[in-house]
């Protein structure tokens, strides 16, 4: 496995691993759990060589964001990534992402706005330049992003068909703990109780995917027994929103055949967690 930390040192070694084969990218900020893993090997069905990125981009953390205390373990990562046969890591410091005199912010209007872009101003601006500068990095590849950040997932796609990027980006379903609770780098915040509480959103988003397979259509239904059900578990709500799947705009009639995501953001303690459903029609 070849580690790098210089921008160019990325590209070089993905072209190299493009001329053997193919690369499927897999950006993240590190901390991995099998979440991370899951999407490296979905990367590794459809390319033939995998590139993990490890980097805590700072342009996606708002000021008074948990930037500082963010999770890292760049060994344990390392020892992952080589257990799961990846064939190039990208660890890059701050300043090999962004000189000092850059001053370009890629920005997707509407998409944006909504989730957690309303009280994260600036947040996806900062995720698409990073995952702007690495897709002109790595060049033509696969790269995998998981649903868990659904409004994430929908943004770069966005940006990518927009921006003629040669990457096809593909999705991975949430990979969630035993009890639920969706995987990820911000539980290693939580507490004992703090845990158990949070498994309860994963309850809540599955009990009203219960009713909408039982026949209930009505948005605003859907997405308020997610909200009580957080209330009732002591959960501080940043939003529950039940949205238009690709438009990602809050639905006011009933739910068509294009389904729906009810998707929310919430504190456990002073530890943001989201989650997500996808409804779909036809589907139990
Ligand atoms: P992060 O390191 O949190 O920026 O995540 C890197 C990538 O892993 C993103 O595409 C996330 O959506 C994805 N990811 C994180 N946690 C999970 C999970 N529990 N299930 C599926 N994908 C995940």
């Amino acid at each position: 496995m070849k580690i790098v930390t210089d921008a160019q040192a990325f590209a070089a070694a993905c072209a190299e691993l493009r001329r053997s084969g193919g690369v499927g990218l897999v950006p993240t900020m590190g901390a991995l759990h099998e979440g991370h893993l899951a999407l490296v090997r979905l990367a590794r069905q459809r390319a033939r060589h995998v590139a993990v990125s490890i980097f805590v981009n700072p342009t996606q953390f708002g000021a008074n964001e948990d930037l500082d205390r963010y999770p890292r373990s760049i060994d344990a990562d390392l020892a992952a990534c080589e257990r799961e046969g990846v064939a190039l890591v990208f660890a890059p410091e701050r300043t090999s992402m962004y000189a000092p005199n850059e001053r370009t912010r890629v920005h997707v209007a509407g998409l944006t706005e909504g989730l957690c872009g309303a009280t994260r101003p600036g947040h996806f601006d900062g995720v698409c330049t990073v995952v702007a500068k690495l897709f002109a990095l790595c060049g033509p590849c696969v790269a995998v992003f998981g649903r868990k950040d659904y409004q994430q997932l929908k943004v770069i796609e966005r940006m990518t068909a927009d921006l003629f990027l040669p990457v096809v980006v593909v999705g991975h379903p949430i990979v969630r703990e035993t009890d639920g609770l969706a995987m990820s780098s911000r539980n290693r915040y939580l507490s004992e109780p703090e845990r158990a509480r949070a498994a309860l959103i994963s309850v809540a988003l599955r009990s009203a995917a219960g009713a909408f397979e039982q026949g209930e259509r009505d948005p605003e239904r859907l997405r308020s027994m997610v909200e009580q059900s957080l209330w009732e578990a002591g959960l501080v709500i940043d939003y529950v929103s039940c949205v238009h799947p690709d438009e990602l705009t809050p639905l006011v009639g009933a739910i068509d055949d294009d389904g729906a995501v009810l998707a929310l953001a919430a504190y456990v303690g002073s530890t943001r967690l989201i989650d997500n459903h996808v409804l779909q029609m036809g589907e139990s």
